[in-house]
């Protein structure tokens, strides 16, 4: 299939992870992480997050959200997040399922970003006893609208959290476009801000399939580490989710990966820019542009083979660029949205 807009995880495994999965696939290696690339890719991470945090692998972002989670979380605990979590709207209830009970609070911001005020006035017990107690704060960063938390947002939110004896883990599914875009550095918006859990994206910006689980505050790693098991994400043959972090955090590909796919995005929103039927729904940060086209625009563009979902209501789609859009699929694609919008007695139909 062509370059699509539907998910960065549409794409394939960018070469850095894929050279590395081939150099790790030689001999035998002892299992379940006690083996060298498991080794080298933990201490990659730490060194590029210059900090000495503990470090699991997992196959995917649900799994490392909800065990991460569940390791912060007692069953009568609550979670405070935005509703446009994916904890809360693509995660089929699983922060609750694997801690057994914990239940989301949910707030509505705008851009899909929390503000400080919003999680204090979630995180409460309004009736004592027959309340969940706020535990735990989630960020998603990049947030699910393709904006981005600066460095000074996120440490305002972990004060809020860590004021009312919450813990506060991270959904950074798309984390490396956000440090991309902010040309910070890791720990900046994460550690450094106050951040407990990381849950690092991988498998959005060109690895084959799996995140890492940080634990700045190593004390939860050791929960994370038994319910990882129990939820049968602990790989036998860890060295293959392993060696493609090694890929791409030595020398840097992960976040000329996430560059590239940001600067995909920005091409396409500027390009946007120039349809008065096109509405850009949140500030274009990340990888993602959410635009609101008539819908005989976005049925047109179906009709010309393009994958891409509505996300906010009908008619608002997200547009997600990866690792290795290239620049020609941009441009086919405005070429084509252009095309339709310019159908005569259609682009009122909206
Ligand atoms: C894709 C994504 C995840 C991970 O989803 P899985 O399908 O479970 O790997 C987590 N959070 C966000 C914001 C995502 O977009």
């Amino acid at each position: 299939m062509a370059p699509q807009f539907a998910s960065d995880n549409n794409a394939g495994i960018c070469p850095e992870a894929w050279r590395a999965l081939e150099a790790a696939n030689k001999g035998h290696a002892s299992g379940y992480g006690a083996d060298d690339w498991t080794r080298a890719a933990g201490d990659e991470i730490r060194a590029v997050f210059e900090t000495d945090c503990v470090v699991h692998f997992v196959f995917n972002g649900t799994a490392a959200n909800s065990l991460a989670l569940a390791s912060i979380c007692r069953s009568t605990d609550a979670i405070v997040c935005h509703a446009m979590a994916h904890i809360n709207v693509d995660e089929c209830g699983a922060p609750g399922f694997m801690s057994g009970g914990a239940t989301l609070l949910t707030v509505d911001p705008p851009d899909a970003k929390l503000t400080p005020d919003a999680v204090t006035g979630a995180a409460v017990t309004p009736h004592d006893e027959h309340s969940s107690r706020p535990r735990a704060l989630s960020l998603t960063q990049a947030t699910e609208l393709g904006t981005i938390y600066t460095p000074a947002e996120i440490a305002a939110l972990c004060d809020a959290a860590h004021a009312r004896r919450m813990r506060v883990q991270m959904d950074g599914a798309r984390f490396a476009n956000a440090v991309a875009s902010l040309g910070c550095a890791p720990a900046d918006i994460s550690w450094r801000a106050g951040v407990d859990v990381l849950c690092l994206g991988g498998t959005k910006n060109g690895l084959p399939g799996c995140e890492a689980i940080l634990f700045f505050d190593r004390e939860l790693a050791d929960e994370f580490a038994r319910r990882r098991k129990q939820a049968g994400q602990l790989a036998s043959k860890m060295r293959f989710l392993a060696a493609p972090w090694l890929g791409v955090m030595e020398g840097g590909a992960w976040l000329k990966h996430a560059a590239h796919a940001n600067s995909m995005a920005r091409r396409l929103a500027g390009a946007l820019e120039a349809f008065p039927q096109a509405r850009l729904l949140a500030p274009v940060q990340a990888n993602g542009v959410f635009v609101d086209l008539p819908k005989v625009a976005i049925d047109a563009l179906y009709a010309k083979g393009w994958h891409f979902y509505p996300f906010v209501g009908e008619t608002g789609v997200r547009l997600m660029c990866a690792w290795d859009t290239p620049t020609a699929a941009v441009d086919r694609f405005v070429a084509d949205l252009a095309a339709a919008l310019a159908m005569p007695g259609r682009n009122t139909a909206a």
